[in-house]
């Protein structure tokens, strides 16, 4: 486990890029943390070191589940606050996206919670102010 304090969201931005150049294809991201504790942000930094470019659209996907964003990996950026079911997952045939040669970012990955995904990196994220806050990367 490594703890980062991270005092901005530009700051958590580039820890989730300098993170993202290191993934390799068909890891699986698995995020916890309340709202605002930085998720998204941390995953736009993120989708960068993946695609290897910018990517300014990056947003939580709340109305449809999944986004993915095509580069030098192609990202499968997954936001599960609305998901009612493990069933509705899988039936939406969903796990694919986990060894299809991507990298798979999961918010609220709590929703998964009886799934088995031995090699998935956890990062759990925490309010500790109003600008800090602290990143688990498990
Ligand atoms: P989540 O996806 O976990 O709900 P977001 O990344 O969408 O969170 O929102 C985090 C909010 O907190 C953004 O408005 C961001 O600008 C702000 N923020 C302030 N400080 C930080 C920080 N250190 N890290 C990440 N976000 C921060
Ligand atoms: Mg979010």
């Amino acid at each position: 486990m490594v703890q980062y304090i991270t005092h901005s969201a530009a700051e958590t931005r580039s820890l989730g890029l300098a993170f993202g150049k290191q993934l390799l294809p068909n890891s699986v991201v698995c995020f916890y943390g309340d709202l605002g504790a930085g998720k998204t942000t941390f995953i736009k930094g993120l989708a960068e070191g993946v695609l290897g470019v910018p990517e300014e659209e990056v947003n939580s996907p709340t109305f449809t589940y999944l986004n993915i964003y095509k580069g030098i990996k192609t990202l499968y950026h997954f936001d599960l606050y609305r998901l009612h079911s493990v069933d509705e997952f899988l039936g939406m045939g969903f796990d694919e996206m986990f060894d299809a040669g991507g990298v798979c970012c999961i918010e609220w990955a709590e929703k998964l919670f009886s799934l088995e995904l031995p090699n998935a990196i956890r990062v759990e994220m925490a309010h500790l102010g109003n600008e800090t806050r602290s990143i688990e990367i498990i």
